[in-house]
């Protein structure tokens, strides 16, 4: 099983110091969240952990390599799958074929041997279309399998795009707002989901989210940022009480 350790990291951008030597750890098979104020750097943080952006110094180990220098693709390649703040899908494709797409890195047939319909390629494309719909099923999306992605509700498209990262078999995901603009039963059933990603695919998540009530009944660490600074860590009912952090959420 492999932490996800974080330390001493810094991201500058023009003028701005995003991240400012913030560090923190994933413990295998936990929820962490990252919660803060608008422009904390939960984000910025997302994107240097999946090869997005560059760090400025500091060090970001997962299961022993150290992702900091690692493009996008081999960070992937080592089971770190994400998800984005805003919606990242095609939306005149199917579901299913939106989360077929997390299943090319794990795909030994080329496109073109696909696009011929070459009889291992076919066996193969099958092979992983049975899984898509296991995780179709697994996050309740199966209904929706063959409808593009632009007509569905927006609390289930946030599901396809889950789905989309879970086809990856990560061993870790990060979720950016995966909440944010859903109501009260889209929240509930993605709160099912990832609960069940850890309990039954024993994923780690690394979680960003500003549903204070979500965070509190997920999370088992939280790491509270506040103008690119670690200002809290801990259990969340701990964290929940912090004069810092009270402060920092009131905008005082
Ligand atoms: P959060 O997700 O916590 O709201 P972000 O990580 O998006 O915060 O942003 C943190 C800070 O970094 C903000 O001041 C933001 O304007 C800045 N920032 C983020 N991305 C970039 C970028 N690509 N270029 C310049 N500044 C950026
Ligand atoms: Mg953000």
């Amino acid at each position: 099983m492999s932490e996800l350790k974080v330390t001493d990291l810094t991201v500058k951008f023009a003028g701005i110091t995003a991240l400012d030597h913030v560090g923190f750890t994933v413990e295998p098979g936990s929820i962490h969240a990252i919660i803060g104020p608008n422009g904390a750097g939960k984000s910025t943080c997302f994107n240097v952990l999946s090869g997005v952006y560059k760090a400025t110094s500091g060090s970001v180990r997962f299961g022993g390599a150290e992702l900091t220098r690692m493009p996008p693709h081999k960070i992937a390649a080592l089971g770190v799958a994400r998800t984005f703040q805003n919606i990242a899908l095609s939306r005149f494709q199917s579901v299913e074929d939106n989360v077929m797409l997390g299943r090319h890195r794990l795909m030994r047939a080329g496109f073109l041997s696909t696009g011929l319909h070459l009889p291992h390629a076919r066996r193969e494309d099958a092979r992983h279309r049975a899984r898509v719909r296991e995780i179709a099923r697994f996050v309740g999306v199966a209904e929706y399998l063959d409808a593009p992605v632009g007509m569905l509700p927006y609390g289930v498209q946030k599901r396809v795009e889950l789905a989309r990262a879970l086809a990856m078999e990560p061993k870790l995901l990060l979720l950016d707002e995966p909440v944010a603009g859903m109501n009260g039963g889209e929240r509930r059933a993605m709160a099912e989901v990832i609960v069940a990603a850890r309990a039954d695919l024993g994923i780690s998540i690394l979680l960003v989210e500003h549903d204070m009530g979500m965070v509190m009944r997920l999370a088992d660490q939280v790491t509270v940022l506040d103008f690119g600074r670690k200002i809290a860590s801990g259990p969340p009912a701990q964290v929940q009480n912090d004069p810092e952090v009270i402060r920092a959420y009131l905008g005082e």
